[in-house]
């Protein structure tokens, strides 16, 4: 089933008889959309509903709402294309803003196509309703869509664009949807029946007479809650979380702790810096849920693809490699200093095991240098991500200065293959199962080994069932990823003995690509 094209332009003529009154549909519309996604958010849950809230948010933004008033009372446009042209600003300052911000320049086009829908009284754009189990086929979806996506019916989603890392995938993925991304020439093809394989990303023409099958046949997960393999190797099977939701989610699937909790998604819109009072109950909210556990919060990761108002640096030409994530703190310590006082006061209120991290650190150098200032405030464990493939060529060293590394696969896939993480038309190389990528990792399996500190995984990586054995056989502690996956990589450890988990990581890394190393794990 092929999901229709954004609604095109609304015309700017004819003008209005009566300005005022056409301003006045304005609001109720706006509202109308913002009770539907709203609605979607309650039947959703998780990070779907997150997503979601914030999408509606943007409907009824009221400077979004007065500002396409003005038009109609002051240019005389009709309310549709008021409310187009309205949104079309926000969406050229989003862009403008680059990174984390230009990603939601797609919410924005959302929203605007559905108030244009409304007031124009024609169905709203996106996924039709679905009489029978389809596979989905469009150019890109909006995270609004996808989150909305039923997956009785949704056998699979197939697009054009978009990346591997991108909101949509991230979302079917979290729905248990195969989903296939960044097809070039898709909407060129046309096809009665399509066999998806989403783990491998084969796209296939069917027989349309064939009974319709969803391959991944679902039913309850069952998992004791424990990580750790058929013969009792521990392997910690934790949640990736950003806000209060998520933590909730990853608790509620089951997670024995946090190993990621990305604390800049708390502040995406901060002006300015919270003051540590604001941080302090900000991160308490998140840490609630896991009192008595462990749980690694990151120290802010600013700059790239998630700019920070208050942090940003100067006009960089490449901000990937820029002055991001640890590195803003060089210049300026007392943001760190601030935010290690305010995570510290958090561990204090909320009861859990905190431990602290830093991101994009380089060097071992760098590495001691937030050790020592983590330790200064009083957090006693501090550790460091490995997302730059020098950290990970120093791994030994680096875990010689902190007690724990944490190995953020999605970043260090970008910098190993040089290879945009956002872009679709480089997706091929940011697949985790690039035997190069695997090659870094088990430098950093052996250093653990070396040290006997712990190593956890917290990409994207760690939430591929099958990924986790070999992550598990190449000498990882513990696997760290968004709570939909939790169980089903529980389960997938507590299935299979070390011996075979060490046996898969030799066959994956002996192989020449992403493909061969798949099969190899069978
Ligand atoms: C990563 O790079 O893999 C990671 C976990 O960090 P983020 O996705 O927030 O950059
Ligand atoms: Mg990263």
């Amino acid at each position: 089933m092929r999901v229709a094209d954004p609604l095109g332009e609304p015309a700017s003529t004819p003008a209005p008889a009566d300005p005022a009154a056409e301003a006045a549909r304005i609001a109720p519309a706006t509202q109308v959309v913002v009770g539907r996604l709203e609605a979607l958010a309650e039947t959703a849950g998780g990070e779907a509903a997150t997503i979601l809230i914030t999408t509606a948010a943007m409907a009824g933004d009221p400077a979004l709402v007065s500002q396409a008033e003005q038009l109609v009372t002051g240019e005389h446009l009709p309310a549709a294309r008021a409310i187009y042209q309205a949104a079309e600003g926000f969406a050229t300052m989003l862009a403008a803003a680059g990174g984390y911000m230009a990603e939601r320049v797609r919410d924005i086009r959302d929203v605007r196509d559905r108030i244009v829908a409304e007031l124009l009284g024609v169905e709203p754009p996106g996924v039709p309703e679905l009489a029978s189990p389809s596979v989905l086929v469009a150019r890109d979806l909006a995270p609004a869509d996808t989150a909305g996506l039923d997956p009785s019916k949704v056998l699979a989603l197939v697009t054009e664009e978009g990346g591997p890392t991108s909101h949509t995938a991230i979302l079917a993925r979290a729905l248990g949807i195969p989903a296939v991304v960044a097809v070039k020439g898709l909407l060129d093809f046309e096809a009665e029946a399509l066999a998806v394989d989403g783990d491998t990303g084969v796209i296939e023409l069917a027989d349309p007479s064939a009974p319709v099958v969803a391959a991944a046949a679902t039913g309850p997960i069952m998992w004791n809650g424990v990580g750790e393999t058929a013969d009792g190797h521990r392997v910690k099977v934790l949640g990736n979380v950003g806000s209060a939701t998520d933590a909730q989610a990853a608790a509620d699937a089951g997670a024995e702790g946090v190993g990621l909790f990305r604390t800049e998604f708390c502040y995406l819109d901060a002006p300015t810096e919270p003051t540590v009072a604001e941080q302090r109950a900000a991160y308490t909210a998140v840490l609630a849920p896991f009192r008595g556990k462990p749980v690694i919060v990151r120290t802010l990761d600013a700059g790239a693809d998630k700019p920070l108002a208050f942090l940003s640096p100067e006009a960089e030409p490449n901000p990937a490699l820029g002055v991001r994530g640890l590195r803003v703190a060089f210049d300026r310590p007392e943001i760190v200093d601030r935010q290690l006082e305010a995570i510290a006061g958090a561990a204090e209120d909320s009861g859990a095991e905190v431990s602290v991290m830093a991101p994009m650190v380089a060097t071992p150098e760098e590495a001691a240098w937030f050790a020592e200032r983590a330790r200064a405030a009083g957090i006693a464990r501090a550790g460091v991500m490995i997302e730059i493939p020098a950290a990970a060529l120093a791994a030994r060293e680096i875990l010689d200065v902190v007690d724990f590394v944490s190995i953020g696969t999605n970043d260090l896939a970008q910098y190993t293959f040089a290879a945009d993480r956002q872009l679709g038309a480089v997706a091929k190389l940011n697949d985790p199962w690039q035997p190069a990528l695997l090659r870094l990792i088990a430098l950093v399996g052996e250093a653990a080994k070396a040290t006997g500190k712990p190593a956890g995984v917290c990409g994207e990586a760690a939430a591929d069932p099958r990924l986790a054995l070999v992550l598990a056989g190449l000498g990882l502690t513990s696997l760290s990823m968004n709570a939909a996956a939790v169980r089903a990589v529980g389960a997938s450890l507590a299935a299979t003995t070390r011996a075979d988990c060490e046996k898969f990581a030799a066959a994956a890394l002996a192989t020449a690509d992403p493909i061969a190393a798949r099969s190899a794990v069978g």
